[in-house]
């Protein structure tokens, strides 16, 4: 293995390149870009591509530019942009330098396209968008010479100066660089640099009316800033060929140590999209309440419902870098918040179902101070002060009548369980609704068994987690579930057939006193619930549902 592959770091196609242009001298650090279109949020994929892009440029002592690829004003708005920056540094990266724009290189790029129209490699072409399709040619038909290829190169600069002067109408025409129509890469066949658009955009006002295509700019801005390992995904494999094509026929970028662009396979994960598009509509038409939903893929929806940003860096570890497109198991994503959480996630219990219990044997109108670890493998995490008293509440599903086998673990009656950090207690009788169900249980408590066994030897096998009633506060808990009941709901072009209708539960219970001014985002165990953590947008007490203990979703 090569020493230039930073340690500890799994090698891949990318590494691998870069190594080799290190060590043959071509390329003496590395230079890489995070090219976002700021028309919505970043995603869980986006993260793929950050870690990629940020990552790769950091372990090579390289750096990453963050350039907004914002070459259409129709879709675009800084709060996009705004979002975008806060959700890169939340992961931990930061760019080189200032924030860079493609709108900024467009005195660029028009030189550039008059630089191509003077060699006779473009030509401004009127066909409509469907003659030019028809012209096109399919996979397995050449296309046909448009009749404005052969344009004079005076009469096309004539041209390309009335489009930049705003005296050609939007769709009347379009610049175009002179390819190949019997290219077998259909992207090749002429495709279209430069269109116009009459449309203010959020950098450049009103200073352009015409804007060049992702293909045309994308490479120029690489070369421009220096680029020397341009990362996408496999859906820009063919455009590849425009990349290089256009790098060699401009004079100040045909150079040896020109940008190349390499490809790894997008990050699809199960039961949810990462379209920008679709998560777009999934906003726009109220299936959601917002971008960071906690129910969306998005970096904002992942961080209010507790996502940590070393847990996303070490799950796209775990996805690993490929040429494969596949689909990633949702599994995968929540082990890795999982195993961070297990770690640093201080311990607390919340009542999410509650029932009351009454201990009959314990003095009326007196209430104890307990010690609680704040995390049991971590001692230095310190301990807090949990309550209880005569009257408590646990889970209602933590009680049952009658015991259904010698297994059971939890309480019923005449059995004995442990209230987590606390006394050992046996219910006695519960009184019930007219429907049967039970409203409140009574118990009695061995006070000899706080933090120790019972001294008669009995074995007390199950333990449930409780909180005191007079100091418990009442917090709402929202539980998710997968949002999209398809694995794959991007097959569908209507998202809103697959939506799961019961994607969240809301719940209402009580948390431990301590919990009154829990940070927003930051995460907690609820023992034997689950990870939550506070929910960032609302007033009360409200805890989303990060992941559960253990990894039902196969169930
Ligand atoms: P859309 O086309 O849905 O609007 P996009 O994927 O083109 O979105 P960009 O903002 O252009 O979004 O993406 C910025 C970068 O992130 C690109 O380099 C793109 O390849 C990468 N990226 C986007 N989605 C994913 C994904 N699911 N997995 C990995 N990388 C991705
Ligand atoms: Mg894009």
């Amino acid at each position: 293995m090569s020493d230039t592959i930073p340690l500890n770091k799994p090698t891949n196609f990318i590494r691998n390149k870069i190594n080799t242009d290190i060590e043959s001298g071509l390329h003496s650090s590395v230079i890489t870009r995070f090219p976002p279109e700021p028309n919505g949020y970043l995603h869980i994929g986006h993260a793929k591509s950050i870690c990629i892009n940020f990552g790769t440029a950091k372990d090579y002592d390289g750096y990453c530019n963050l350039r907004f690829d914002d070459t259409n004003p129709a879709k675009e708005d800084i709060e996009y942009v705004n979002s975008i920056k806060k959700d890169i540094k939340w992961l931990g990266f930061d760019w080189n330098g200032e924030v860079k724009y493609s709108s900024s290189y467009f005195d660029i790029f028009y030189k550039c396209a008059e630089e191509l129209i003077s060699k006779g490699l473009a030509y401004v072409c009127f066909l409509s968008a469907d003659e030019t399709r028809e012209y096109r040619g399919t996979l397995k038909n050449p296309g046909v010479n448009s009749p404005y290829r052969d344009t004079s190169i005076a009469h096309n600069q004539t041209l390309f100066k009335k489009m930049k002067a705003g005296e050609l109408k939007e769709s009347e025409c379009v610049l175009r660089a002179k390819i190949d129509m019997s290219s077998s890469f259909m992207c090749m066949r002429d495709p279209t640099l430069y269109r116009i658009r009459f449309e203010k955009h959020h950098q450049t006002n009103d200073d352009w009316c015409i804007y060049p295509m992702y293909d045309f700019a994308h490479c120029i801005g690489d070369a421009v800033e220096g680029v020397t390992h341009s990362l996408c995904t496999l859906e820009f494999q063919d455009n590849r060929r425009i990349y290089d094509w256009l790098l060699e026929h401009l004079d100040e970028f045909n150079k040896i140590d020109r940008p190349h662009q390499y490809e790894f396979s997008r990050l699809n994960l199960e039961f949810t999209t990462t379209s920008k598009r679709k998560l777009k509509l999934l906003v726009d038409n109220n299936h959601v309440t917002s971008w960071n939903d906690p129910r969306m893929p998005t970096i904002s929806g992942l961080r209010r419902r507790g996502y940590t940003p070393a847990s996303i860096r070490d799950f796209t570890e775990r996805v690993g870098v490929s040429k494969f497109n596949s689909f990633t198991d949702v599994s995968i994503l929540e082990s890795s918040i999982r195993d961070d959480l297990n770690a640093i996630a201080p311990r607390s219990m919340a009542v999410i179902n509650p029932i009351k219990l009454v201990i009959e044997n314990y003095p009326k109108g007196e209430i104890e101070s307990l010690k609680a670890p704040v995390h049991p493998q971590n001692e230095e995490m310190g301990t807090r002060e949990i309550f209880f008293s005569r009257e408590i509440y646990i889970d209602k599903e933590d009680f049952v009548e009658e015991a259904p086998n010698n297994k059971y673990k939890r309480l019923a009656i005449n059995k004995e369980v442990r209230l987590r950090n606390s006394y050992v207690i046996k219910a006695t009788h519960f009184d019930c609704d007219k429907d049967g169900n039970a409203t409140t249980i009574y118990c009695t408590y061995d006070s000899d068994t706080l933090g120790k066994k019972p001294s008669d030897g009995r074995k007390v096998k199950g333990v449930i987690h409780f909180v005191e009633s007079s100091t418990a506060i009442s917090a709402e808990f929202r539980i998710y579930d997968r949002f999209f009941l398809e694995s794959n709901p991007a097959k569908f072009d209507d998202l809103s057939s697959s939506i799961n209708p019961n994607s969240l539960e809301i719940k209402n219970g009580f948390v431990e006193p301590n919990l009154s001014n829990a940070k927003a985002e930051k995460a907690y165990q609820f023992e034997r619930k689950g990870y939550f953590c506070r929910d960032s947008e609302s007033e009360g007490l409200v805890f989303n549902k990060t992941v559960g203990l253990r990894d039902t979703w196969n169930q």
